[in-house]
């Protein structure tokens, strides 16, 4: 459902990834790990059309990136800015429902399921600063749930809060994202978060960033 041809990226004359092959089946969950600097945000920025690669391409189901934008949603490490501090958690969840055409009793009801999936539904009317900062990053994931995208990116989702709230976010990732049997790409420098989250784990090496290793990670049951 993606597929990375020989991706490649520089910011002027620094080489940031190089040529990177990969391709990512339908409700995979995919880990991105590597050291820090080696292009793993640029990949992803890459890969959700935020930046445009100086080569190689990026296909989403068959097409290039850059014409099926609906079908991606990002989540960022930085929660804070990531919200419409104005919006209520309800608003923000349902705002970008607009681009699917729903009105706005469709996308409070949308909203509201996907709150109350992560945990949230007691928070709907909420103000991202009245919540703690793990909760803005649930409501960040409900965000992302609720707009159904064939792919959800995430990039250090979990860097900016505490240990306990980030085993809680990817406990909640795992359980919402097997019952949705969505496909995520998500990127982390830490390479115990990306075995423990990951059906698969793609190691980049130090910069320039280029595949290293491509682990199924198949871990005995409880
Ligand atoms: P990672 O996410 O793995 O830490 P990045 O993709 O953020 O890596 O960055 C890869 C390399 O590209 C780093 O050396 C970084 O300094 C450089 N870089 C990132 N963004 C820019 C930019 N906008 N302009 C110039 N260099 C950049
Ligand atoms: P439109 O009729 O153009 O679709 P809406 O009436 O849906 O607009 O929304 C008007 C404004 O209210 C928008 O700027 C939107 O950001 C905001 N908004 C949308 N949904 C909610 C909500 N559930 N709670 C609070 N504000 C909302």
């Amino acid at each position: 459902m993606l597929e990375l041809v020989d991706l490649t990226h520089s910011y002027g004359a620094y080489r940031a990834i190089d040529r990177i092959n990969l391709t990512v089946k339908q409700g995979e969950v995919v880990c991105v790990v590597g050291p820090s600097g080696c292009g793993k945000s640029t990949l992803l920025r890459s890969i959700a059309g935020l930046i445009k690669p100086s080569g190689g391409a990026v296909l989403l189901e068959g097409r290039p990136v850059e014409s099926t934008p609906d079908n991606l949603a990002v989540v960022f490490q930085d929660y804070s800015r990531s919200l419409y501090p104005w919006l209520s958690a309800l608003a923000n969840v349902g705002l970008p429902l607009r681009r699917r055409g729903l009105d706005r009793k469709a996308r409070d009801e949308a909203a509201m399921a996907a709150l109350t999936e992560v945990g949230l539904g007691a928070a709907a009317a909420k103000f991202p600063w009245e919540l703690s900062g793990g909760m803005q990053q649930r409501v960040s994931i409900a965000r992302a749930l609720a707009y159904r995208p064939s792919l959800l990116l995430m990039d250090e989702p979990f860097g900016s809060v505490d240990a306990q709230t980030r085993e809680e976010l990817e406990d909640l990732v795992l359980r919402v994202c097997a019952h949705h049997g969505m496909t995520i790409l998500l990127i982390t420098h830490d390479v115990d978060e990306s075995v423990y989250v990951g059906d698969r784990v793609v190691v980049l090496s130090k910069a320039p960033g280029t595949v290293v290793g491509d682990l199924t990670v198949d871990l005995p049951g409880p």
